[in-house]
């Protein structure tokens, strides 16, 4: 466990020069950004080989950086067809065999979405899901891996911090995603506007003491300033698009005084590394 937090990048920015697979060249642009964690991106499908990740692992770990994993996008734990609903949990588990070979421990995924049933029926389904893949990663071995659920910026996706919430109770060891800007995008704006950003953020961070100390001190982050239509998310930005939000300063401000330590992956679009160092050096000045 860490004093402070852990920011990173999720993957690589569009100013990161080099084009074929170079562990020690992920490894050193990210430690160049201040940066001690890197979640690798399997949206598309799990598809790094076992021995390339090991050398990144290898690489990472000479420069104290944490990796995670986020799984492939088409997930859907709450699907009204069985066989995809069942399928998302051979995804985690290719997840987790590809954290493992990073030498880390955290997967992060999209629980799904809410189609043609109600949000209860949609959580419900997933809720059974989750209890399946817990025993699916305990049975592979993979029970020291950390699955985490994120809060989605769609209003039709599974993913408020309540749904959230909900699949972290089927088991101890699944810790949040808190993907803020999602949350920001799916209220329209009102939830960590600027000029309640501050409460906002407070009061998140008390709804997590449901999950105990560890949980809520250690859980896992995104952050990013999100664009919005009626329906919620539309786009990632960078911190220089200021039109829109969440802002990130009030947020750091109470890591600090609380002294939480999670760990948070800027997803801005292609200044993923850069905006990570711009929470980092906020973080340090506090
Ligand atoms: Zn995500």
């Amino acid at each position: 466990m860490s004093e402070s937090p852990r920011f990173g990048s999720a993957g690589l920015s569009d100013s990161y020069p080099i084009k074929k697979f170079d562990p020690e060249g992920i490894a050193a642009f990210t430690a160049d950004f201040g940066l001690t964690a890197f979640e690798y991106q399997c949206g598309r499908g799990v598809r790094l080989a076992l021995d390339k990740a090991a050398a990144l692992g290898e690489a990472c770990a000479k420069r104290n950086i944490a990796l995670s994993v986020h799984a492939p996008y088409y997930i859907s734990m709450s699907s009204l067809e069985e066989d995809k609903r069942l399928h998302s949990i051979d995804y985690l588990l290719q997840s987790c065999e590809l954290v493992k070979a990073l030498g880390g421990r955290r997967v992060i995924f999209h629980s799904g979405s809410c189609g043609k049933q109600s949000r209860e029926e949609a959580l419900e389904k997933a809720m059974d899901t989750m209890r399946r893949a817990v025993e699916a990663c305990d049975a592979a071995g993979y029970g020291d891996c950390i699955l985490c659920p994120e809060t989605m910026g769609k209003v039709n996706q599974l993913g408020t911090l309540d749904e959230v919430l909900a699949l972290c109770s089927v088991d101890e060891r699944i810790t949040p995603c808190i993907d803020f800007g999602h949350l920001y995008a799916r209220s329209q704006g009102v939830q960590f506007a600027e000029e309640n950003a501050e409460e906002d953020y407070a009061a998140l961070l008390d709804q997590l003491q449901v999950l105990g100390p560890w949980r809520a001190a250690n859980f896992h982050a995104h952050f990013s300033r999100i664009a919005y239509t009626k329906g919620g998310e539309k786009c990632h930005l960078t911190f220089e698009d200021t039109q829109y939000g969440p802002p990130h300063a009030p947020l750091l401000a109470l890591l600090k005084s609380r002294g939480l330590t999670p760990t948070i992956i800027c997803e801005s679009a292609g200044t993923q590394a850069e905006d990570g160092q711009i929470l980092a050096r906020t973080y340090a000045a506090l």
